[in-house]
């Protein structure tokens, strides 16, 4: 299947995405990991978005839209796949409709981890203790929230719209989460 999946920062989304994916045997294309690789090895595109993720905004859509150009071409017309932090603005969606109508292959669902903003906060503190990510300060949180207020969270009414959503309540425990993200895809018993 080809999957996106929507949700605001420390949703969940990553964990849920790996698990996934790996119980199907799936790629997992994670923008975010792709750029954090891209600015540890100090290539041309990490220098360029460096700044820009440490302080919580978006990317400019070119860089993430040829990425996802990219593997997506690369992997072809059969495999199976998560897209995880992409696309996160609509203007991403028509660029990703675009090079799947070229590939002939749609979307299959949409799957959005809805979590309060009370929970995320505190689950992210939690995540920059473990992980140490520098966009994961206080102020660097609440700003990546209000982008995803503004810029994300209209891809869920258009996903809705086209009947590709799945909603799933993500402020309950990691199995219990997977298991309803496969139910929600049709995939028999929960096998992520
Ligand atoms: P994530 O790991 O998905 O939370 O992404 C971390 C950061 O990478 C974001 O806060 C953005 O700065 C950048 N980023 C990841 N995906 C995208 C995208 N699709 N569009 C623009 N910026 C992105």
């Amino acid at each position: 299947m080809r999957v996106v999946f929507l949700g605001p920062p420390g949703a969940g989304k990553g964990t849920q995405a790996k698990r996934l994916a790996d119980a199907r045997g799936w790629a997992h294309l994670s923008t975010g990991d792709m750029l954090r690789a891209a600015m540890k090895a100090g290539t041309p595109t990490g220098l360029e978005v460096k700044a820009i993720v440490e302080r919580g905004d978006l990317v400019p859509d070119g860089v993430v839209d040829a990425l996802i150009r990219e593997r997506l071409t690369e992997l072809g017309g059969d495999a199976g796949y998560i897209l995880d932090g992409y696309p996160r603005k609509l203007s991403q969606a028509k660029a990703l409709s675009v090079v799947l109508a070229e590939l002939k292959t749609p979307l299959d669902a949409a799957v959005y981890i809805d979590v309060a903003d009370e929970v995320l906060v505190k689950r992210i503190a939690d995540r920059a203790a473990k992980e140490g990510r520098k966009d994961d300060t206080e102020e660097t949180v609440r700003n990546r929230l209000h982008v995803y207020q503004e810029d994300t969270a209209p891809l869920v009414a258009h996903y809705g719209a086209q009947g590709l959503l799945r909603k799933i309540d993500g402020d309950r425990p990691i199995e219990d989460v997977s298991s309803d993200v496969s139910n929600s895809l049709g995939l028999n018993g929960g096998a992520a």
